[in-house]
């Protein structure tokens, strides 16, 4: 009562005495007002308020720290036997974590059971704490704003920073878990929902409280008046329109519109909540703090796209690129890029072809190895794009367009004809003839050998292209941790298994040579390499036959080292196993041949037992095929394709982990990779 006694009724203030109903006893010239207002506070306090946003702050921190936890955990462990009972728990959490819902609804929801429990707490988190105290409006609207609709903006508050940091694609949430900001992209939609229901959930409060007390004449004059409910009132359409153009049925229809439009609601959504706000206390921190967060994603973004220097010519117009077309929508891109830029297998890139549009950048799985990984050749950077019905046509159709240079701007003289360039094909020491197939008893069956599809012809189409990029998981070394590495790819998600297949592949045989190390640690530990890849027509074949044929030949070159058993694996040879599922029946014939033509191009021995090749018909069953496949040590099961894939393998694995329990295996660990967002 002290802080009102200034306004005690010294000069015969008329209002002082009007009971607490009278609609004029709105301010503290009236006694009653004031001892409600007192009242109302007892009640639910005001400085209740900034724990919602202190709280929310909190969780999502508490949060990435686990994460950052689990993500360092994982890069220090080298991969050596842990406690039994780790591993088993381990495998436990896995059996429930990995299982994913069938059928349709599993195939609309796309994701995990571990990552559905995540999605419920933070949604029973964040949906219970503006409910739980109840108390959601003041006894008169003139006392303050209802609680429930102040916690809700202080949630909101606390959300803004966190969604903003999450939107980024050099965010500071990636480099703590080590998971890429196209996966914590699903985070970034989900807390822009929570933060849509919440403003809801804030509005609806303050229309009911003035039309309680004054009615619907109270509410038009908030309207007409009230610079919050104004300012409100847009803030809320922009942020719907935003929300609309950014669900899946606008995104994926019209990607380049909902670019365009992301960028300018999001613009307008930062000046109408500054103008919201603006006078209140605490929202506008941290409506600064994601500011600054935004800030932050930008310069990032900035400095890590221009970490490497180019050539002007090249800064300008990018860098020398050929297009070569091959069978089933494909086209296979190879971007001829400086010895210092630099990608790990599993990464993605941004590329543009400024001969097709100098705005649009599309993401794409870098295919290839880079200069620290390459023995030999050219850094170049391979993609493999299959053509939908925008940028990815535009590029299918320029590759059919007769060759020649569109820039203007002959492309180096080094610039190879075909991308076959993009690896090498012998390895010091090693030359390839030594590697030449045998079939005994029939010496000369290469040549009576036709191919099941055509050979890659001449078709390739120069042209220049920007790279922005590399971004994508940090993955740790898998070759250092796991014994036993599968590929599972879907069509064209083979790209996310394929410069992992290079990678194994060309680290088994440098292993082999007996390379350790810097601090003498083994440089590959994996010995069993499985690839499974489901394709629907045979000649599909041709999108992956150069890395298929790098892989065979290394592993194969692998195990003809002396040294191979230098590193103390002693007896354990190292396996390539290469399983293609065509489901459009090619007769058997057709198979064979293709499977003979792989051999034969990578040089190795069609009885050769290391390196394997399969053609198989129909789907595979993982539940079937992945138990023989898998290592007894440490198995990591890599996965990118159609969702419908990724369901069926994820419980395939979640059931394998039974392997473990029994002590059948170590470890069965399993990533999925998915092309969107
Ligand atoms: C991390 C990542 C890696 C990918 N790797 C490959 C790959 O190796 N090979 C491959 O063939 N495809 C890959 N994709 C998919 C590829 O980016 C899209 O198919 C391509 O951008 C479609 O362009 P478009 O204009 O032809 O699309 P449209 O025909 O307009 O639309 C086809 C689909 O692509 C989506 N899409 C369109 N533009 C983009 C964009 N800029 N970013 C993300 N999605 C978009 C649309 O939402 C729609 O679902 C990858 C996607 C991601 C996110």
């Amino acid at each position: 009562m002290d802080g009102f006694s200034q306004y005690a009724n010294l000069s015969g203030n008329p209002l002082w005495d009007l009971s607490e109903n009278d609609p004029r006893c709105i301010n503290v010239s009236c006694l009653a007002y004031i001892l409600g207002y007192l009242d109302d506070q007892d009640r639910y306090s005001n400085d209740n308020y900034p724990l919602y946003a202190y709280w929310t702050t909190y969780f999502y921190c508490a949060t990435v720290a686990l994460f950052a936890i689990v993500y360092v955990n994982r890069r220090l462990r080298d991969g050596g036997a842990g406690s039994r009972f780790k591993e088993q728990a381990k495998a436990y959490w896995r059996m429930w974590i990995y299982r994913r819902i069938t059928g349709k609804l599993g195939e609309q929801m796309d994701m995990s059971l571990g990552q559905l429990t995540i999605f419920i707490i933070a949604t029973i988190f964040i949906l219970v704490l503006p409910f739980a105290q109840g108390y959601f409006l003041r006894a008169y609207f003139r006392f303050g704003s209802p609680p429930l609709s102040v916690r809700c903006a202080m949630l909101i508050s606390g959300l803004l920073p966190i969604c903003i940091a999450l939107a980024g694609k050099v965010n500071i949430v990636s480099c703590l878990t080590g998971i890429s900001y196209a996966k914590l992209n699903v985070w970034h939609r989900y807390i822009a929902l929570m933060i849509y229901i919440l403003t809801i959930i804030h509005l609806v409060p303050h229309v009911i409280a003035p039309i309680r007390e004054g009615g619907d004449i109270e509410f038009k004059d908030l309207l007409q008046e009230g610079r919050r409910e104004r300012s409100g009132i847009i803030l809320e359409v922009s942020f719907t329109l935003m929300l609309a153009t950014s669900f899946p049925y606008f995104r994926n229809r019209f990607y380049e519109a909902f670019k365009f439009l992301h960028v300018f609601f999001a613009v307008a959504f930062f000046a109408f909540l500054t103008w919201h706000v603006t006078g209140e206390y605490l929202t506008p921190d941290f409506l600064w703090a994601s500011v600054a967060i935004l800030i932050g994603n930008f310069i990032a973004r900035a400095v890590y796209r221009n970490r490497t220097t180019t050539s002007f010519n090249e800064f300008v117009q990018g860098y020398p690129t050929s297009l070569e077309i091959l069978p089933g929508k494909m086209t296979r891109i190879v971007v001829q890029c400086p010895n210092k830029l630099r990608w790990r297998p599993g990464q993605h890139c941004y590329i543009s072809i400024p001969g097709i549009s100098k705005l649009q950048s599309h993401p794409f799985t870098i295919v290839s190895l880079s200069t620290p990984y390459l023995s030999a050749g050219p850094n170049d950077l391979v993609i493999l794009m299959r053509a939908y019905s925008g940028f990815t046509k535009a590029v299918a159709d320029l590759a059919k367009t007769p060759a020649l240079n569109i820039t203007n701007q002959p492309p180096k003289p080094s610039m190879p004809n075909t991308p076959s360039h993009s690896y090498s094909s012998s390895f010091p020491g090693t030359p390839n003839q030594s590697y030449s197939p045998s079939f005994p008893g029939t010496p000369d069956t290469s040549l009576t050998i036709a191919p099941s599809f055509n050979l890659p012809v001449e078709l390739t189409m120069a042209t220049r292209a920007w790279i922005d990029g590399p971004y994508g998981d940090f993955h740790p070394a898998l070759e250092r941790q796991y014994h036993g590495i599968t590929l599972v790819g879907g069509g064209s998600g083979i790209t996310a298994g394929l410069p992992w297949l290079v990678y194994i592949a060309s680290r088994m045989r440098t292993a082999a040579h007996g390379l350790k190390g810097l601090h003498g640690e083994k440089l590959c530990k994996t010995r069993t390499l499985h690839l499974i890849w489901s394709i629907r027509d045979l000649d599909w074949i041709r999108w992956a036959d150069r890395e298929l044929t790098e892989a065979l030949r290394d592993v194969m070159i692998a195990n003809t080292q002396p040294q191979r058993n230098a590193d103390g694996e002693k007896g354990r040879a190292f396996k390539l196993q290469i399983s293609l599922f065509v489901t459009k029946s090619p007769t058997k014939a057709e198979m064979k041949t293709a499977v003979i033509d792989l051999y034969l191009r990578a040089g190795v021995d069609i009885y050769n037992p290391h390196a394997r090749v399969e053609i198989r018909t129909g789907r595979p069953n993982y539940a079937g095929l992945l138990p023989n496949m898998l290592d007894r040590k440490r198995n990591m099961i890599l996965t990118c394709g159609p969702v419908s894939q990724k369901i069926d393998l994820a419980n395939s694995v979640a059931q394998l982990q039974s392997m473990v329990i029994q002590d059948q295996a170590m470890e069965i660990s399993l990533h999925s990779e998915t092309f969107g967002w």
